[in-house]
């Protein structure tokens, strides 16, 4: 005997409602594969579907997905106890699933992405923060330890920086400027997520054109900055579900920071930092810009996987 009346899975007592959404479901071809199957099953064969679809860390994409779906149930009890797994939590797994396997990032399907000390809130209007962004934060604040201080995140997308930056440091406040409507609010509500908003400010605008009095002592970016012949060739989850104003960085790749150097001494005090993330072989190029603009000091730093990662310099 076989078909689903013989199983013990989740989706086994499927009626009424419940076998109208799941016959709607974008994800239904999904669910039938797991009509039956209980959670172990279910985790074999979804880090397999991962996996056939190119996903390399299929393993831990599956932990993520199963831990987002089952909370605030422990993975472990549930995948004991096939009890605690309603036909919903599963239905809700192979809708998040169906999503990853269009290769659709991680971090859009599950709507949040960490970075940092922070957890923040990640669409597909914005960049998703990369741990790589972390040796900016650090950067900037190894060299600044003064209590109070102005910073300006140019293209702050998220706000991952930024929010990182003012987590650390009490007394700073700062302002983040993109150019993307879309991407300021999920800036803004990342701050107030953070318990950070009384100290932000956003503003929409191209770089720092639409600043027009003020200054700061520190300005941060991480621009676009993929050469544009290069955008084609990128993984699909950066290439078709990222933003391209947020990766395409012209012909050379350089023309966010011509762009944002032109305009620096204005807006960067005397003695201000400027920091910025940059692509693995810019890093000659960009502190050559860097010393074109004024800055002094300039130095090239690696991240932890020993690449060149941020360029910084100061407006003496
Ligand atoms: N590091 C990003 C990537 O390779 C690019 C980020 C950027 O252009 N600022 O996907």
């Amino acid at each position: 005997m076989t078909g689903p009346s013989d199983t013990s899975g989740p989706f086994d007592k499927l009626v009424g409602d419940a076998q109208a959404e799941f016959d709607r479901a974008e994800s239904k071809p999904l669910r039938e594969a797991w009509l039956g199957l209980d959670l172990p099953a279910i985790r074999i064969d979804l880090a397999g579907r991962l996996r056939a679809a190119g996903i390399d860390e299929a393993e831990i994409e599956t932990r993520h997905l199963l831990t987002h779906v089952l909370a605030p149930a422990s993975l472990a009890q549930a995948l004991a106890d096939p009890a605690l797994v309603s036909w919903q939590t599963v239905a809700h797994l192979a809708d998040l699933t169906w999503e990853r396997l269009k290769r659709k990032p991680l971090s859009q399907v599950l709507g949040n992405q960490p970075f940092w000390t922070l957890d923040l809130i990640v669409t597909g209007d914005v960049l998703t923060p990369r741990a790589d962004t972390e040796t900016l934060v650090d950067a900037v604040l190894d060299a600044r330890k003064d209590a109070v201080l102005d910073v300006l995140d140019l293209g702050t997308g998220s706000g991952a920086i930024l929010l990182a930056l003012l987590s650390e440091r009490p007394g700073w406040r700062g302002v983040g400027v993109d150019v993307s409507p879309a991407a300021l609010a999920i800036a803004r509500h990342n701050a107030a997520a953070c318990g950070l908003e009384a100290r932000t400010g956003f503003v929409e605008g191209r770089w720092s054109a639409g600043l027009a009095e003020a200054s700061f002592d520190i300005v941060v970016s991480n621009p676009p900055y993929i050469v544009s012949d290069v955008m084609a060739s990128l993984d699909p989850e950066v290439r078709d579900f990222e933003p391209a104003l947020a990766l395409d960085g012209g012909a050379d790749g350089l023309d966010a920071y011509r762009d944002i150097l032109a305009d620096l001494p204005r807006i960067l005090r005397t003695g201000g930092l400027f920091a910025c993330e940059i692509g693995y072989d810019q890093g000659e190029a960009v502190s050559a810009l860097a010393r074109g603009a004024g800055l002094d000091g300039v130095r090239v730093l690696a991240d932890l996987a020993g690449q060149d990662r941020v360029v910084i310099g100061y407006n003496s």
